[in-house]
């Protein structure tokens, strides 16, 4: 399988997928090198959507990439900002037309990232987050070179199930089935990069902050030492002229 990779080169193609040709353009080609993925996967109720709100009030240059839903909005969702809420008709269309980097059945419904999207905010040359589940996340890790997986636990089931009752959005069955279902989750976190457990969310933003700038820093290795990005020198030249 074709993986998918940004790279300097001005408006060719970073990666092709289907039919869709994606690219990355000036902004992101100026300052860095690839633009990264970070995928942030969690059982629900885990608080991953905070961590996201928090970790992104205090970096630059990182969007959220909103998915595609056939699920019904809850009463604070919005269109667009949290969800693409559409039918399972235009959902099943969108799969047909190949127009999903990824897309998964979770809890009886269905979930994608569009892969415009992704190419939309990749092109301003941002970094991006996808909360989306692990059979979503392992598809992305397959096409996609520069993913950076992240897996959020909670302190304990029974500390999720406190979680999920306080919520007040599930009824009893429901919250069993949430649970049954994070129990199978959290077996797939072993083959994240990272694991987060999120006791204190001040203490998970921070790792969650640390992990994607020392990525960044591991990123940006080969362009801060190859290219030219000391005054129109690259280090290696620098080098040279001392010796
Ligand atoms: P919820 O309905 O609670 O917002 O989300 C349910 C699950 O779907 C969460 O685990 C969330 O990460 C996942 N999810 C949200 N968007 C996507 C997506 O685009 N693709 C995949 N594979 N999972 C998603």
């Amino acid at each position: 399988m074709k993986k998918f990779l940004f790279a300097f080169e001005p408006n060719i193609p970073i990666f092709q997928y289907s039919n869709i040709p994606v690219s990355l353009t000036g902004e992101q080609m100026q300052g860095r090198g690839k633009g990264l993925i970070f995928i942030i996967s969690a059982p629900s109720g885990t608080g991953k959507t905070t961590l996201v709100r928090g970790v992104m009030e205090q970096l630059p240059d990182l969007r959220f990439s909103v998915s595609y839903t056939t699920r019904s909005p809850r009463a604070n969702e919005r269109e667009g900002e949290d969800y693409y809420f559409v039918s399972p008709s235009v959902f099943q269309k969108m799969v047909e037309r190949g127009e999903f980097l990824e897309w998964a059945e979770v809890l009886g419904n269905r979930y994608g990232t569009a892969l415009a999207s992704v190419n939309q905010l990749a092109s301003k040359g941002m970094d991006l987050i996808l909360d989306i589940d692990t059979q979503g996340a392992k598809k992305v890790k397959e096409k996609v070179e520069q993913t950076v997986l992240i897996y959020i636990l909670p302190p304990s089931l029974e500390a999720l199930r406190e979680r999920l009752v306080k919520r007040g959005l599930d009824s009893p069955e429901m919250i069993k089935f949430r649970l049954a279902n994070a129990r199978r989750d959290i077996e797939e976190a072993h083959w994240y990069h990272y694991v987060i457990v999120n006791e204190r969310v001040e203490d998970a933003v921070e790792k969650l902050k640390a992990i994607i700038i020392a990525e960044r820093c591991r990123r940006d290795k080969s362009f801060i030492l190859e290219e030219k990005s000391m005054g129109g020198k690259s280090w290696r030249e620098l080098l040279l002229r001392i010796v």
